[in-house]
């Protein structure tokens, strides 16, 4: 533990469980600026902007700053805007999404010529958007997905998330996407640069495992699942993906980090 320097936290399940704070969040982020730990947030999700999630923490009494935040939508906004700025792009996706990219300085384009789709979770998602996404993809535009979560989990139960938009457009263009989103190194080696924290330091703390904890399998960062979402210690039993280290909530992460 001594070599721990920097916290890359996911949000949903491990700060928050939608809009209701998960006890022990603020007194860890809390905890972690007190004794100088780097911080970033690191989410899958691409409805709100990071100045939006700096509300929505601020909200629950969780001081971010926007610079500390990546999801996928900023992350491919990010690339985007840094390899092909002023790209048109036809997006499939919420607010969010679109105002990163437009952010980005990416020109969304709902007819016209299209250099990338972009595929997020759309809860407008439609037969006349797959089609104009297919259209797009099969004139040479390149095939972007923001993550590649099945589901999204709400009051009512599990919708269905942007991976399986994303698969749906994969089986009618034949071509898969290039997505950002955990597990895929890409949006890891974008925080790790733009937050300049070292791997070998750092530990990411998730309540998924096909997804933050699969992340830190694959990239060699020490990580940590939290209960306190979707994950139970069953589903650890049985998968193939092992976190590092599992708690129930942060309380006990806090303890663990104080040495108690
Ligand atoms: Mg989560």
């Amino acid at each position: 533990m001594g070599n721990w320097k920097n916290f890359i936290l996911d949000l949903d399940g491990v700060l928050y469980l939608l809009n209701q704070p998960i006890p022990g969040g603020r007194e860890f982020v809390d905890f972690l600026r007190t004794h100088r730990y780097g911080v970033a947030f690191l989410s899958n999700n691409t409805f709100l902007t990071r100045e939006e999630y700096v509300e929505k923490l601020g909200k629950m009494g969780i001081k971010a700053f926007p610079e500390e935040i990546l999801t996928s939508a900023f992350a491919v906004a990010k690339y985007l805007g840094e390899t092909r700025p002023g790209a048109r792009v036809y997006v499939i996706g919420e607010d969010g999404l679109k105002k990163e990219l437009k952010n980005c300085g990416l020109r969304p384009v709902l007819r016209g010529k299209a250099d990338f789709v972009v595929v997020g979770m759309d809860r407008k998602f439609n037969f006349r958007k797959m089609s104009q996404a297919l259209r797009y993809i099969q004139d040479g535009a390149e095939f972007i997905g923001t993550n590649p979560d099945p589901t999204y989990p709400t009051d009512n139960g599990l919708l269905p998330g942007a991976g399986a938009i994303i698969a749906g457009i994969e089986t009618c263009s034949g071509k898969k996407a290039r997505v950002f989103g955990k597990p895929s190194p890409l949006i890891l080696d974008l925080l790790l640069e733009a937050r300049g924290f070292r791997k070998e330091e750092t530990v990411i703390v998730g309540d998924r495992l096909d997804t933050d904890i699969a992340l830190g399998a694959c990239c060699g960062v020490f990580s940590v699942l939290v209960l306190t979402g979707v994950t139970s210690r069953q589903d650890v039993e049985i998968s193939q993906v092992k976190p590092d280290l599992v708690v129930e909530n942060l309380f006990e992460l806090r303890r663990v980090l104080a040495g108690e």
